[in-house]
């Protein structure tokens, strides 16, 4: 008889989890508890994969062997609950999927700065003449590129409820780019299971494989020294010097692993910001320990163009420059972001707020934002939090509004930066819609 996988979520990851798992002989069912989109149900229907929408037959799920649960789904459904207590084993996609390839597995996680370092690593790769997969949280479904792709190396990005689903994955080279408080609905408001989520990426890694991390991070550090890893350690820092790892000096870029060493200096990186800087070193580093060449990784630093939202450039108007860096949900990742401001900035800021403290961020208001604009349904907290701190404090639910606001604030030389440290349902759909919203409003100024 069959074995039985059961996938609960019709996304990205279910999806590509099904048709990998009916290549391989299982008996599937796919279980979504709300609607699966139609794209999905045409492709599952194509492979001949059962599915249902709008509920689960827990009749049907209970009979899994084994279950891949897709990452947006928290462990306090009902039906988790349900499939545990029948000792049916709860998995991930990339734990699932990994077990199907032998390819070279590089896996990226963090806070913040995932897709950034994965889509500039994949770039170099590529660049290096690899046969490359980027996938994970990114684009395709890493189970869906077992299934219909001969791949070498794999770019993963990989979410902290993806690592909750790992039993065996060993990544060959981990990142870990950071850890700051995100997410901690999902893991019972303890910032240590989330630390703890994170560090799966290295669980199962040998002494032949690789852990890149920030050395500057003391989350990162305090955890290591109380919780070693049996793989070998690359720090990467912007504050000291080190014989073995990535580090700034006279800056530069300097980067030492296994009798390869690599340097170029700051100021030609395609991505600016101290946090790019950083995701550059984390990148390199990789490629530095595959011996790649050095022109390549240089190149592929320079000539790297960015993700969208992610402090993307949109337009110059009148001498002012437009920003979004629409998927910064987080205050760090805000932090970073006017941080790398050189310009008096008009701050757009607001949302959903995940229990901010905005107190980091003090120190870099008084000294960059000239007048903030607080786009959301609440903003009580932010006008209170700011009120005192600029001459222009303005509310608005509109995103129209906030981009002419802006447009009528500024001067010659000024910045405007969308990067709300706050999640974006209130007013939009994602943080893509809040994004697109934003460049369509510079564009129509
Ligand atoms: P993730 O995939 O982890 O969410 P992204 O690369 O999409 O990370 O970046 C998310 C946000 O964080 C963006 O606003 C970006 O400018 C910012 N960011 C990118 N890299 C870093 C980093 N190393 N440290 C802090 N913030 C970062």
């Amino acid at each position: 008889m069959k074995k039985k996988l059961v996938i609960l979520g019709g996304g990205e990851s279910g999806v590509g989890t099904a048709i990998l798992a009916k290549q391989k002989g299982y008996e599937v069912l796919v279980s979504d508890f709300g609607k699966i989109k139609e794209t999905y149900k045409k492709v599952l229907t194509d492979f001949d994969i059962v599915w249902e929408e709008g509920g689960h037959t827990e009749a049907a799920i209970v009979e899994a062997a084994i279950v891949m649960k897709s990452p947006g789904i928290p462990d306090k459904a009902p039906i988790v609950k349900t499939i545990l207590d029948h000792g049916i084993p709860v998995i991930s996609e990339i734990e699932f999927a990994a077990k199907y390839t032998d390819a070279m597995l590089i896996g990226i996680t963090g806070s913040n700065g995932k897709t950034t370092t994965t889509s500039l690593l994949g770039y170099l790769l590529e660049q290096a003449k690899l046969n490359v997969g980027i996938a994970g949280n990114i684009g395709d479904s890493f189970a869906k590129m077992v299934a219909q792709q001969s791949i070498d190396t794999y770019v993963l990005e990989i979410s902290s409820f993806q690592l909750d689903g790992v039993v065996d994955f060993a990544p060959h080279i981990a990142i870990i780019t950071n850890i700051t408080p995100d997410h901690l609905d999902r893991y019972e408001y303890e910032f240590d299971n989330y630390i703890a989520a994170k560090f799966r990426i290295a669980m199962n890694q040998t002494p032949e494989d690789y852990l890149i991390y920030d050395a500057d991070d003391p989350v990162i550090t305090d955890w290591l020294k109380k919780h070693p890893v049996r793989s070998k350690l690359v720090p990467f820092s912007m504050k000291q010097t080190l014989d073995y790892g990535a580090y700034i000096e006279d800056n530069k870029i300097h980067i030492n692993t296994d009798n390869n060493h690599f340097s170029m200096t700051t100021r030609d990186l395609a991505l600016k910001g101290q946090h790019n800087t950083k995701n550059a070193m984390a990148a390199a580093t990789v490629a530095n320990l595959l011996s790649i060449r050095k022109a390549t990784i240089r190149e592929s630093l320079e000539g790297f163009q960015g993700v969208e939202h992610r402090l993307e450039q949109v337009l110059k108007i009148g001498n002012v420059q437009y920003i979004n860096d629409s998927k910064a949900t987080n205050v760090n990742a805000t932090f970073y972001a006017l941080d790398s401001m050189s310009a008096p900035t008009v701050w757009i800021v607001g949302g959903v707020d995940k229990g901010n403290d905005y107190r980091d961020l003090y120190p870099l208001i008084n000294e960059k934002v000239k007048a903030i604009i607080c786009l959301g349904v609440d903003n009580a907290k932010l006008m209170s939090h700011f009120g005192n701190m600029v001459d222009i404090i303005i509310e608005t639910q509109s995103m129209t509004e906030a981009v002419k606001i802006a447009y009528k604030v500024t001067e010659k030389g000024d910045n405007v930066l969308l990067s709300p440290a706050c999640a974006s349902f209130d007013l939009f759909e994602n943080y893509e819609d809040r994004g697109r919203q934003f460049k369509n409003a510079v564009r129509n100024l």
